[in-house]
């Protein structure tokens, strides 16, 4: 009998780029039943599946895979929620190309299964079919009920070891310091490429595990971390990420018109600009937008620009396309969304006018030094070459370091010369009692490896506590 012809990787479709610029509408479709089920025919069930090693989180993907396979769509997003609380997030804003699907075996021969597609399809199947999404059937192994673990911060490294925990059976508490949970999957990516309600429904699904959530409470401010020991609490997770902006620090940049991404994005998502005109949020529309860097923010920011009535945007980015670390599905869009892309340029100073607003930006001219014995090719100045674009907005996306907040106020705690917190690779500190994952460990990173932080932290927080017990039951 002839031999089955494996089906061609399923692409989902995208809404018209025409009707994508002027709304927030999410850009991918996400699968249908009929592309779910070829794509997940394309698995070769590896006897070892590399995949899993590939995931921060490890999640039994050729497991949920079979499932699909056999239409058990509901089972399979159990199956996902074993090791991983935010399906549809992962599923949307991973990046697998580096994960997951790199490793996966049918990459040697043909382009990767899919993983993060069908990830995003069966929690959008279930959150179709259920109003209430289904828990897993995990042991509870908590030595003791009501011994209280407090979360600092309700990103994916805070929202996954709350999740973790509670799935163990502790009394878990997070609290955030902003009036609306999620942390950069809330105020840092935007609705077209993470919608709120699939966020939002992800923190009910933690919540529902028997999490609790403090919202409006920054530690280190409203309350100090050794207050949480004073309240009971036995061991506390720090997840509050790395959102401090990085400033450019060259002439100019105080001048109207200037925002750093974070500002711009949290004035879009949290304050709602794209609501308009049923939330007046104070943002400014920019006719020619540059956006400085060459990552998700960067790009994230652009496009947002573009959706609010920019007439034209442009990336302006010091290095290559090749070493963009933006993620191509993203870099894709931008391109047939009208964004312009202008590399190997360098802001080296704001122009205004005499009231002080943005006119344009003054470039260096840039190129690639010879690889470095790192094999790293540097951005170098062309001497004497600049060139100055117009702007009435820019934004700047160079990254972001560790808020002091929190970090300056709890004694005994070692930072890294970077200012972050230092932790081992189980996410304990040089406190007893307190762990630490996530972006402020790491600097900024991604969701999954976010995620896989809260996740060590939560089996070393397990670890602890029982030894603690066990200690006080000898006494
Ligand atoms: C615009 C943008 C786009 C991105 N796109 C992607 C992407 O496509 N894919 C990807 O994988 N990664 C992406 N990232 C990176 C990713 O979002 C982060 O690496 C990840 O969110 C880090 O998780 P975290 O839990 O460590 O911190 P965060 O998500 O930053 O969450 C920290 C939380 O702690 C709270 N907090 C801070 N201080 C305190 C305090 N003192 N008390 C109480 N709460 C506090 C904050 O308000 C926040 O809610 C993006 C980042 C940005 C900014």
């Amino acid at each position: 009998m002839a031999k089955k012809k494996r089906p061609e990787r399923q692409k989902d479709k995208s809404i018209p780029f025409k009707e994508r610029i002027s709304t927030f509408k999410e850009v991918p479709l996400g699968f249908t039943v009929r592309q779910a089920l070829l794509e997940a025919e394309r698995c070769l069930e590896c006897k070892r599946p590399r995949c899993i090693e590939g995931c921060p989180v490890s999640v039994p993907i050729k497991d949920f895979i079979q499932l699909i396979k056999k239409k058990e769509y509901l089972k399979a997003a159990e199956k996902i929620k074993e090791k991983n609380a935010l399906p549809a997030v992962c599923g949307r804003v991973c990046p697998q190309e580096d994960q997951c699907e790199k490793v996966c075996l049918l990459a040697k021969v043909d382009k990767p299964v899919a993983i993060g597609k069908l990830e995003r399809f069966a929690a959008d199947y279930e959150a179709k079919k259920l109003k209430e999404p289904k828990k897993p059937d995990v042991k509870k192994v908590s030595p003791r009920r009501n011994i209280k673990i407090a979360i600092i911060g309700s990103g994916p490294a805070g929202l996954t070891c709350a999740a973790d925990l509670a799935l163990m059976g502790y009394r878990v508490t997070i609290f955030e310091s902003l009036h609306e949970p999620g942390g950069v999957l809330t105020y840092g990516i935007p609705e077209f490429r993470l919608p709120k309600r699939i966020v939002r429904r992800e923190v009910n699904y933690i919540k529902s595990l028997g999490v609790e959530l403090k919202l409006n409470h920054a530690i280190g401010a409203t309350l100090q971390l050794d207050e949480l020991f004073e309240r009971g609490y036995e061991a506390i997770f720090i997840g509050v990420g790395a959102g401090l902006p990085q400033l450019l620090n060259i002439p100019g940049e105080n001048a109207v018109g200037i925002y750093t991404a974070n500002e711009y994005l949290t004035r879009v998502n949290l304050m709602k600009a794209y609501l308009f005109p049923g939330y007046d949020t104070p943002i400014k529309i920019g006719q020619n937008v540059v956006v400085i860097g060459g990552g998700n923010v960067a790009l994230d920011a652009a496009r947002t620009a573009l959706r609010l009535g920019a007439r034209s945007v442009t990336i302006a980015y010091r290095r290559t396309e090749n070493e963009m670390p933006a993620r191509i599905e993203e870099i894709e869009h931008a391109r047939e969304e009208g964004i312009i892309f202008r590399f190997l340029i360098s802001p080296v100073e704001f122009l205004a006018d005499d009231n002080n607003v943005l006119t344009a930006i003054k470039f260096q001219l840039m190129e690639l030094s010879e690889p470095d014995e790192s094999g790293r090719r540097k951005p170098v100045p062309v001497p004497g070459k600049f060139e100055t674009l117009p702007a009435d907005l820019a934004i700047t996306a160079i990254g972001t370091k560790a808020n002091p907040l929190i970090t300056k106020t709890i004694p005994g705690l070692k930072l890294n010369s970077k200012g972050y917190i230092e932790a081992d690779e189980f996410g304990r500190t040089s406190r007893e009692g307190v762990f630490a994952g996530g972006d402020i460990v790491t600097g900024a990173a991604t969701v999954i490896s976010a995620m896989g932080a809260g996740k060590n932290a939560a089996q070393a927080i397990q670890e602890y506590i029982l030894k603690k017990y066990q200690i006080k039951q000898k006494i």
